[in-house]
């Protein structure tokens, strides 16, 4: 169920998240509204996973995905979390995200304390710039979806 929809191409606005304070740990994730987590395929796992995000019509940049409950919605939704692998000078909130979700990393843990949590974080981050690396992943980050603002929306189902 994790792999089967990929690679899954997505747009969508950014919106205030919960404040789970993801900015103060140093890993700010760009959430999607709730519209954008709908039209999402409704089997798809829970986990993180990594592949490529732009903002606006900027650079595209390396990024890594949660897939989670959304706690607003009694954990019943999901909630879809963007944290892009680059400093940005500016919030974005308000801007069309397009991202390409390409590989699973992990499912989702509970950790025993906020440093077992971020040090996950950044390893789940290493292992999306390796993945990220290799010709075949790369070869996406070029993809006409980032380059044309209107450009349509073609998934694999
Ligand atoms: P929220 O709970 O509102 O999602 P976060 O602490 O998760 O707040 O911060 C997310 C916001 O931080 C994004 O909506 C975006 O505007 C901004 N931001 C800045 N840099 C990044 C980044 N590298 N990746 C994702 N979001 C970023
Ligand atoms: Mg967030």
């Amino acid at each position: 169920a994790a792999m089967r929809h990929l690679p899954y191409f997505c747009r969508g606005e950014v919106v205030k998240g919960f404040g789970r304070g993801s900015k103060e740990l140093g890993i700010p994730t760009a959430n999607f509204s709730e519209q954008v987590v709908e039209s999402f395929p409704s089997d798809i796992s829970t986990g993180i996973y990594y592949g490529w995000a732009c903002v606006g019509n900027g650079d595209v940049h390396k990024m890594v995905l949660s897939v989670g409950w959304n706690p607003f919605y009694k954990n019943i939704k999901k909630s879809v979390e963007t944290h892009i692998i680059h400093t940005f000078k500016e919030d974005f909130y308000g801007e069309i995200l397009s991202i390409v979700i390409i590989g699973y990393i992990r499912p989702e843990k509970n950790f025993d304390s906020l440093e077992a949590l971020i040090s996950a974080i950044q390893d789940d981050i290493e292992e999306a710039k390796r993945q990220l690396d290799l010709p075949e992943h790369l070869k996406l980050k070029e993809d006409n979806f980032f380059h044309l603002p209107e450009g349509k929306i073609v998934n694999n189902h």
